[in-house]
């Protein structure tokens, strides 16, 4: 088989034809449970001697192909599905981390997980410190001797801060901790953090994986590179109550902890992705690369013309000369910067309200990563469960509006801002 490249993978990687009778389409398995050929099978199944399918909260057909589909392009060894981000990003934590271990974020997270290390993983012993993560090392800083995983968005949302990720993969690497980025706003398509000695990519594939709005998903991603037998994971590398006195590291190799993910962490927190989305989110992957630069190209016209409008006080995107991210978005990403913008409305917060509601293609959303275009009010959305100060932390300011670019017509997007602004010209 000839080594393939991303966008030929996105189409072919994962899927055999001859096991699903020569379709062209991966088939919805939309099923529950698999029957063995006899009881010697059914154990040595049960007992991970051997693989094969069980039941659907562990493993399908159709989540298979999803899985191994994104392991190929973004590099990875293996993958495992979930739900949606959010059960991605807690089973990925909840099976890596005990009572009692400490995580390292960047503060500019998504606001669902900013609440989930902030205020519910504390409730089971697992604090977090927040950092800056303008300066790589103040992750270093802030590592302390039960710290056991480093987190940060690669692209921050809705801040738009680009993490230098191969400097923070190196504070990881020194301290013998697997570096988790999120790779959601950018996807594969547009950065490898693979590339750059991150350790496990997380993604919502609600967003522009599935990209047209139209299923939850999440996946979780290992490099390969992380060492399990570590001494800072004795649950992979030592026998396991959850198995009999099984070691993962000896009966998986470098996939110990993907198999601890699947085996415990889909069979305890149960956050399996149904194969109906899978599917529909095997449609988008399809068109992932040609979406991405379209998507980005959208988003940096618009940028740029939104910057000259009298009505603006400032944009922000990773791509602008005005960015303080723009040469670490030059040194990571290609093809673009992805379709999401932030700016401010120089008449402020009422304004602001205003001014997202009176736009007729642009949807009023708390969603990104659709073909459509979309708005949103984060302070008062999104961000909303946070404090002032939180919301200050992780970039939300009163008159910040998050815009996700869909793929319209640019001159439309332009006409139906310039209506909007009548609203709050006068
Ligand atoms: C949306 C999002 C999530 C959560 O994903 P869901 O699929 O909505 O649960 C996590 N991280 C980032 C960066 C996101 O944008």
């Amino acid at each position: 088989m000839i080594k393939i490249k991303q966008s030929t993978a996105a189409l072919h990687a994962g899927h055999i034809k001859s096991k699903t009778e020569q379709t062209m389409a991966v088939p919805i398995y939309q099923n529950v449970a698999y029957s063995f050929d006899n009881t010697e099978h059914a154990i040595k199944v049960f007992s991970l001697q051997e693989p094969g399918y069980i039941y659907t909260r562990l493993n399908n057909p159709t989540n298979d192909v999803l899985e191994k589909r994104l392991a190929a392009i973004e590099g990875g060894i293996g993958a495992v599905s979930f739900a949606s981000g959010t059960s991605a990003v807690s089973t990925c934590l909840l099976t890596l981390l005990k009572s009692g271990d400490h995580i390292v974020a960047s503060s500019s997270l998504y606001g669902g997980t900013f609440n989930m290390l902030n205020v519910t993983l504390p409730r089971f012993g697992i604090t977090t410190t927040f950092v800056d993560a303008d300066n790589p090392d103040n992750f270093r800083k802030a590592i302390k001797e039960n710290t056991r995983v480093i987190f940060a968005e690669a692209l921050g949302n809705p801040r738009l801060d680009m993490v230098d990720i191969e400097e923070v993969a190196k504070v990881a690497k020194s301290a013998d901790i697997p570096f988790i980025v999120d790779n959601t706003v950018l996807t594969p398509a547009l950065l490898k953090p693979f590339d750059y000695g991150v350790d496990i990519v997380i993604h919502s594939l609600t967003k522009y994986i599935g990209g047209q709005g139209n299923s939850l998903g999440g996946i979780v991603i290992d490099s390969g590179n992380f060492d399990w037998t570590s001494k800072n994971f004795p649950e992979l590398n030592t026998p396991t109550k959850s198995y009999h006195g099984l070691v993962y590291t000896e009966a998986a190799g470098q996939l110990a902890f993907l198999m601890k993910l699947r085996v415990e962490g889909l069979r305890d927190f149960g956050g399996a992705i149904s194969p109906y989305n899978a599917f529909a989110i095997l449609q988008g992957l399809e068109t992932l690369d040609i979406r991405m630069k379209k998507h980005s190209q959208n988003a940096l016209e618009m940028a740029k013309w939104l910057e000259q409008q009298n009505e603006i006080s400032w944009v922000n995107y990773p791509l602008l000369e005005s960015s303080k991210y723009k040469k670490l978005a030059d040194k990571y990403i290609s093809g673009g910067a992805s379709g999401v913008i932030t700016f401010g409305i120089k008449k402020g917060f009422e304004a602001a309200k205003k001014f997202i509601q009176s736009t007729d293609i642009i949807s009023m959303v708390a969603n990104f990563g659709d073909t459509k275009s979309m708005f949103v009010h984060p302070a008062s959305t999104t961000h909303q469960q946070l404090t002032e100060e939180e919301q200050k932390q992780t970039g939300v300011s009163l008159d910040l509006i998050r815009f996700s670019v869909g793929l319209e017509d640019v001159e439309d997007l332009k006409q139906d801002i310039k209506n909007a602004f009548k609203v709050i010209d006068n």
